[in-house]
């Protein structure tokens, strides 16, 4: 008997060139579990649709390690209660097995529903570097009906940047005299250097004569906003991917190791807050995501 023919040098390289991939992409998946980038359970619905995905093929284990709480030791507990075996890919349990992970994932992690719009004041934040401000100059650019809210700041304009299209470039007296006298919604110090405000005039009077408001400001401007009109609503943009926010986080390469450290964890503490919010929006691409959240506009304004 002659032995099997061997797969030819091309085919052979294809091959290992494709599971190295796989696992690059296994192992950014299991990144975005660990930041919340993505849910569990979503992870899970991806794996059922399509078992040869790198959720599909992810396995079980490395799935629940990748969960932020999950050690070596809860894990083998809940492999037990659920009677899965270690070597099993998520791609590859039963029906039941299935519905026990996605009943006890539900239980420990219930996945944010989304709470419906309640007024045409919509707050656009999330985590550093993922692109809000393109996504706003979208919506600006193609959504004339939508009024975009005009910040006061106390930083410096950058080149192109219009006093009274981009900002209110105002001084630390002027920006004083607008918190003394309530002119503002909101205000914060962004990044601990600058001054930002919301002026509360325009937006009073965009919403009284039901027109769609946006702001797009920082996570604690979001919840300050909030504080003094409960019937905003908060969407949380996401990054596609946590690898994504990295490389746009630290891809100008003009920060020094540690900067690019301190903004790593910012970036993961802003992530860990998105629960908090009423939507969410994965900035997958720009006309995409602005689409998503002038609809919940439209939407709230009926
Ligand atoms: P930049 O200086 O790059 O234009 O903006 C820096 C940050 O300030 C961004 O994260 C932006 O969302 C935030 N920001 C802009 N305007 C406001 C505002 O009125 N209030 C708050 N809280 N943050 C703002």
């Amino acid at each position: 008997m002659s032995e099997a023919p061997r797969p030819p040098e091309v085919d052979r390289l294809a091959a290992s060139r494709k599971a190295v991939e796989a696992r690059r992409a296994r192992a950014g998946l299991k990144r975005d579990i660990a930041m919340r980038v993505v849910t569990p359970q979503s992870v899970l619905r991806r794996a059922t649709a399509d078992p040869r995905s790198a959720a599909g093929t992810l396995r079980v284990p490395e799935f629940l390690t990748a969960i932020p709480a999950i050690g070596a030791g809860k894990r083998d507990r809940i492999l037990a209660d659920l009677g899965i075996s270690p070597v099993k890919r998520l791609g590859g349990l039963g029906g039941r097995q299935r519905d026990a992970l996605r009943g006890w994932l539900d239980l420990r992690w219930p996945e944010p529903e989304p709470r419906p719009a309640r007024s045409s004041l919509v707050v656009l934040a999330g985590p550093t570097a993922v692109g809000k401000g393109t996504v706003a100059a979208y919506i600006r650019e193609h959504h004339p009906d939508v009024m975009l809210s005009v910040s006061a700041t106390t930083r410096q304009p950058r080149p192109g940047e219009v006093d009274g299209k981009h900002y209110f470039f105002v001084d630390e007296a002027e920006f004083d005299r607008m918190v003394a006298n309530g002119e503002l919604l909101e205000w914060a110090t962004v990044h601990g250097t600058h001054r930002y405000g919301t002026p509360r005039g325009p937006i009073d009077r965009a919403v009284a004569a039901g027109r769609p408001v946006l702001l797009e400001i920082d996570m604690q401007g979001a919840f300050q906003v909030r504080q003094s009109e409960p019937r905003a609503s908060l969407v949380f943009l996401l990054p596609p991917s946590w690898d994504e926010l990295v490389s746009r986080l630290v891809g100008r390469g003009t920060e020094d190791e540690e900067e690019r450290a301190r903004r790593l964890r910012t970036a993961r503490d802003e992530l860990a807050a998105q629960g908090e919010f009423d939507f969410r929006v994965v900035n997958e691409d720009v006309p995409t995501a602005a689409q998503q959240v002038v609809d919940l506009m439209q939407a709230s304004a009926r």
